[in-house]
């Protein structure tokens, strides 16, 4: 099969036939093998039924049901599981992406050897409070991440090998950085593609303003699970460590200075006078804290499961004779 295309949906009824129509007029145009994978999550209105019927009528229609709303992340990771195509396309189910864009999606992966190509949506139609935000919410991602020549991050509209869905787990709100986790896995051919979008043409917008700050937070999650993740001793030690030498200097100093002065007969103050002691004192204490914070982490990935997982590429296998 050439492409699965992976559409995650929250009460979506009234786009659903025609965004199904359009995929299948592009898909029979380029005599694509195809399959659609509509992930119900949830959906509170009548979205399960209208998929129902389109897929009595298109047997390329596949669909799974959720039985509560879980997320767009889970949506798309169960739509991941399922694919089967080359080529697997994620859109959104509200006729803002354009299913006229997958055959250059599909030609940049297959013919041009990119492992992921996102789409950028360089002239949006959303409000000003959503495209604002965006650009620094990109600007902070491209940092992080090392992926320099992204620019929309959260396009819905994206394009993967196969592979590259089998081997990356999108959870919780994860799915603002996929091509992040990509790379984290080793596919690091990431693509653009600038796309058309539209403004909404039916039903509302699923995620408010707390899409930022869940965004930056989600983001800093992944730079440091991928970090320090198996070695978070690396960070909370050497933090640690550092915070207890200083404080501890700064104790010894405080001390020299008293005696220093009691021996040689000057004024001298209690050491607890001193706000420079209570300093150094709250240093040590924060510098213990962290030091042990990474000793409990170390215990923690002793029997994390993921620890020895890695992603192998190739193998070469031989057997001498006995
Ligand atoms: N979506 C989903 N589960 C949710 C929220 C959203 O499957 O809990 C789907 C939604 O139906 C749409 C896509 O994710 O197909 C993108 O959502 P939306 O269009 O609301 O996001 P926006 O375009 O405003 O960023
Ligand atoms: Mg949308």
């Amino acid at each position: 099969m050439d492409i699965s295309i992976v559409v995650p949906l929250y009460n979506e009824a009234e786009s659903l036939p025609e965004l199904e129509q359009w995929i299948a007029r592009v898909m029979d145009d380029n005599g694509f093998s195809y399959e659609i994978l509509f992930i119900n999550d949830g959906s509170t209105d009548d979205s399960w039924d209208v998929i129902r019927k389109l897929s009595e009528k298109n047997p390329s229609v596949k669909g799974v049901c959720f039985r509560r709303n879980y997320g767009k992340s889970p949506a798309l990771n169960t739509g991941f599981r399922r694919a089967q195509g080359d080529v697997v396309i994620t859109m959104d189910a509200d006729l803002q992406d354009s299913p006229d864009e997958i055959p250059e999606l599909y030609r940049m992966i297959t013919e041009d050897g990119y492992d992921l190509v996102s789409g950028w949506k360089r002239k949006r139609y959303d409000p000003l409070s959503k495209t604002i935000p965006t650009k620094l919410f990109n600007a902070t991602a491209r940092r992080v991440s090392g992926i320099h020549n992204l620019h929309d991050f959260n396009c819905g509209l994206k394009a993967y090998r196969n592979k590259v869905v089998k081997h990356i787990e999108v959870y919780g709100d994860m799915h603002r950085y996929i091509p992040y986790l990509a790379k984290n896995a080793g596919f690091t051919r990431i693509g653009e593609k600038v796309v058309h979008h539209q403004a909404r043409k039916y039903g509302t917008t699923k995620f408010g303003l707390d899409r930022f700050v869940n965004g930056y937070l989600d983001l800093a999650t992944l730079w440091f699970t991928n970090k320090f993740g198996v070695k978070p001793m690396h960070f909370f030690g050497l933090l640690g460590s550092l915070m207890f030498l200083l404080g501890f200097i700064s104790a010894v100093v405080v001390g020299a200075v008293k005696l220093y002065n009691m021996h040689s007969g000057n004024h001298y103050n209690l050491v607890t006078d001193s706000p420079y002691f209570y300093i150094a004192l709250t240093l040590m204490i924060l510098g213990t804290q962290l030091f042990l914070a990474g000793f409990v982490g170390e215990l923690v990935v002793r029997n994390a499961p993921g620890r020895n997982h890695y992603e192998i590429e190739e193998e070469i296998r031989t057997e001498l004779p006995a």
